[in-house]
């Protein structure tokens, strides 16, 4: 008899293990398909050279809803919090970033006057109830809180910095502010990377009884009578599950479903950039360790200083990052070189310690730009097709990143749960 699963996860990333882990605490049979050849999406790291590459930069958040929900999976989050401060680079030129008192001080990027105002637009950025900003864009938020040009532009860039999105005539303020609000409570490099969280989500579903199967391509989710769903995969395979969590991206989801979809997810586009992830045998400047352009869209971090991500512990591994706007035409090279120059500015020389790097010139960080009116998108896919639950960085109406990956998986294991009791 071909068997019928209680619960079928397409994808095998931070969402679909962590539904994994809070469906089996009810004793369901549960089966995660992966199309590709290792598990853990976009949170996986690579070991190249035995150095430990994150796919760009990763940060987890200490007070943010990811972490707390991991600590209810007793997942262990080893790694430590880069310290706040770095240069900005503008017109060529370096200053130091007004992100803690004595950066505020200090700096020669602000006057005096547009230093205090910066101090109380932080203030206001922590304080503000963000349900107020549900019909402003970024931007309109931006240029409602000051006039001051370089203030906007620090506000841009904090935004850029927290949620990867550069978009800000289209982001919707609500999400970029909040999400803003839990970064500044700090975030963690982790120690060999985010296949830390992967990897100890993996082996508690194996131990719990979860079947995993990589290389596996759903194909097409077919809905049943009787609330059921025939997958067909790549390879003709059928598979049957009473209840399906989709966790690939919106578009690929809609294209699954074929006729049978009734969502509108067309106005949905990714956020994405552009990745140089580099290891050196040591920094030619080891005092620059963060940095970021005001001007262009372009960030540079150690991430090595404070997470450790090399086998022998010695070598310094960063990121250099490009936020890429999502109606941009990329020009690949033209990226990669811009990165590298970037790279070189910070750290001259950097070329001749190199041990390894990897240039990934798209990549999607969020699968969904959040934008003014997502909500009752979402809102109505839920009520789509009975047994269907969708999860992903994309998901939730409140939350991007693994934030929204994270929290969009538990809800869906929990609306399982409370169908399969009833
Ligand atoms: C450069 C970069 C930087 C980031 N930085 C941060 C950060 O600092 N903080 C933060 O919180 N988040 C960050 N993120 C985002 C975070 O990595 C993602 O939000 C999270 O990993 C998404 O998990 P997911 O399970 O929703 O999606 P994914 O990780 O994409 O998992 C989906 C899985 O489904 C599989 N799949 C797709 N289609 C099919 C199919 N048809 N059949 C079977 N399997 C399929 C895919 O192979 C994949 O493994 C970053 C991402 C990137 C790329």
């Amino acid at each position: 008899m071909t068997q019928k699963w209680d619960v079928v996860i397409i994808g095998g990333g931070l969402a679909g293990f962590v539904a994994a882990n809070y469906l089996t605490r009810n004793n369901l049979s549960i089966l995660v398909l992966e199309k590709g050849k290792k598990v853990g999406g976009r949170a996986r790291t690579d070991q190249i050279h035995q150095q430990y590459f994150n796919l760009g930069p990763h940060a987890l958040y200490k007070k943010g809803k990811a972490m707390s929900i991991l600590e209810e999976l007793t997942i262990q989050v080893p790694g430590k919090s880069p310290q706040l401060g770095g240069v900005l680079v503008k017109d060529h030129l370096e200053y130091t970033a007004p992100f803690t008192p004595l950066g505020l001080l200090t700096t020669g990027l602000l006057n005096w006057k547009e230093r205090i105002e910066w101090a109380n637009t932080l203030l206001k950025v922590i304080s503000i109830h963000t349900e107020k900003l549900e019909k402003q864009t970024f931007e309109q938020w931006v240029q409602q809180t000051t006039d001051s040009a370089n203030i906007q532009s620090l506000l841009y860039l904090l935004g850029r910095l927290a949620t990867y999105c550069h978009a800000p005539d289209q982001a919707s303020a609500k999400i970029i502010v909040s999400h803003l609000k839990t970064v500044l409570n700090g975030v963690l490099y982790l120690d060999h990377g985010w296949q830390t969280i992967i990897d100890q989500l993996h082996n508690k579903a194996v131990v719990s009884g979860v079947q995993i199967e990589t290389h596996k391509r759903v194909k097409h989710i077919a809905p049943l009578e009787q609330d059921s769903f025939k997958l067909i995969l790549s390879n003709d395979e059928e598979i049957f599950g009473k209840n399906v969590i989709c966790t690939t991206g919106p578009h690929e989801l809609q294209h699954m479903l074929g006729e049978k979809s009734n969502f509108s997810f067309t106005k949905m586009k990714p956020v994405k950039g552009a990745t140089f992830d580099v290891a050196l045998t040591q920094l030619p400047n080891p005092k620059k360790l963060f940095a970021m352009d005001i001007q262009h869209p372009l960030y540079f971090s150690v991430h090595s200083n404070y997470a450790r991500l090399s086998a022998e512990g010695k070598s310094a591994v960063m990121h250099v990052f490009k936020y890429h706007h999502p109606d941009e035409k990329i020009d690949e090279k033209k990226v990669k070189n811009e990165l590298e120059q970037f790279l070189e500015k910070i750290q001259p020389g950097w070329k001749n310690y190199e041990i390894t790097s990897r240039f990934i010139p798209q990549i999607i960080v969020n699968q969904r730009l959040p934008q003014i009116g997502d909500e009752q998108i979402l809102q109505c896919s839920k009520q789509g097709i009975p047994g269907l639950y969708i999860a992903g960085d994309w998901a939730s109406p409140d939350f991007i990143l693994a934030e929204g990956a994270v929290s969009s998986a538990k809800q869906a294991a929990e609306e399982i749960m409370k169908r399969e009791k009833s």
